[in-house]
């Protein structure tokens, strides 16, 4: 038993090592990712009630030679802690409205709204922030309102009214702003509603159990009427399968994304998508 014990700790000890050498490898590697050209984007359509695609969402990859693909999912905490989060979201507008104005100019289909953007708390909380974004609008040229800034419930760690004013400014330009997650957070409805937003998209967590748990139904259900009393659009995520997509719609959502109409593609199908303009 003592043995046995002993064997459980041996390995245990290892996969402590393992992961801790695994997480230093990866912070070594996201240092040179940027200018080792490591980083792309991929887009992931979001559709209507009729599966036209109204826009995408930019989605960030990392391709390492040692490491492999790593998901966002791993990388950016990672990023978020060493301090590399604020450079890497500057490439990401960049490359998103870079490709966003390449589209702008040979003509989105008519139902095409937005292209949207993952902002971070901390890139959000930057003083800086406002200036970020029209910055990247003015040199890329891109019509402002096309862009769709996610952000999440994280960035309510500043004051409301600073918050409320940043998105403002940005407001005047025409920028939209969607909640990303939305539910999974802290925040109020009553908090939201002073801000400026346009979307408030649900998440994947609460999609995926609407079929099966009627406590799912019933917050997707509130969240769905609070919206529309409050003048904003409602996005499901994570739509896997078409008895998702049914319920969603009979209880009045009709703005869709995930697997089910197409997962996060490369930077080429995304362009033959909008070519081809038919329904996913
Ligand atoms: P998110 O913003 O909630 O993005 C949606 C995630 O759900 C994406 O994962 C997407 O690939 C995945 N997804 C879409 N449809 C489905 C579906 O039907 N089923 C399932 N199971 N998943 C689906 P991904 O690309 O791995 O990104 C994970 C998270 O990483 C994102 O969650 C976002 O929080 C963060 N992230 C990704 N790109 C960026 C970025 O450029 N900047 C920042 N700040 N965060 C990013
Ligand atoms: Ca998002
Ligand atoms: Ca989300
Ligand atoms: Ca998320």
């Amino acid at each position: 038993a003592k043995e046995n014990g002993r064997g459980n700790l041996h390995f245990y000890n290892d996969a402590m090592r393992n992961s801790a050498a695994e997480r230093l490898a990866m912070e070594k590697a996201l240092h040179y990712a940027l200018e080792k050209d490591e980083f792309y984007l991929v887009y992931q359509p979001q559709v209507n009630d009729r599966g036209y695609i109204i826009g995408f969402e930019a989605l960030l990859r990392w391709h390492n030679k040692e490491l492999g693909q790593v998901s966002p999912g791993r990388f950016i905490p990672v990023a978020e802690e060493i301090g590399l989060i604020g450079e890497l979201g500057q490439w990401v507008l960049d490359t998103a409205c870079h490709q966003l104005k390449i589209w702008q100019d040979a003509g989105l289909p008519p139902r095409f709204k937005t292209l949207a953007i993952n902002i971070s708390p901390s890139q959000f909380a930057k003083d800086s922030f406002v200036d970020t974004i029209q910055d990247v609008i003015e040199r890329t040229n891109i019509d402002p309102n096309l862009l769709d800034l996610e952000i999440t419930e994280g960035m309510l760690v500043e004051s409301i009214t600073s918050v409320a004013a940043k998105m403002r400014s940005l407001k005047e330009k025409n920028v939209h702003f969607s909640i990303d997650d939305f539910g999974t957070g802290y925040s109020s409805l009553r908090y939201l509603q002073h801000l400026p937003l346009d979307q408030l998209k649900i998440d994947q967590s609460f999609v995926r159990d609407i079929s099966s748990d009627p406590n799912s139904h019933v917050i997707i259900n509130t969240i769905i009427s609070m919206a529309s009393h409050m003048n904003l659009s409602v996005l499901a995520e994570g739509v896997e399968h078409g008895e998702e997509k049914d319920i969603l719609m009979r209880i009045g959502c009709s703005r869709f994304q995930g697997y089910y109409f197409s997962r996060p593609v490369e930077v080429d199908t995304a362009t033959a998508l909008l070519l081809n303009d038919a329904p996913l």
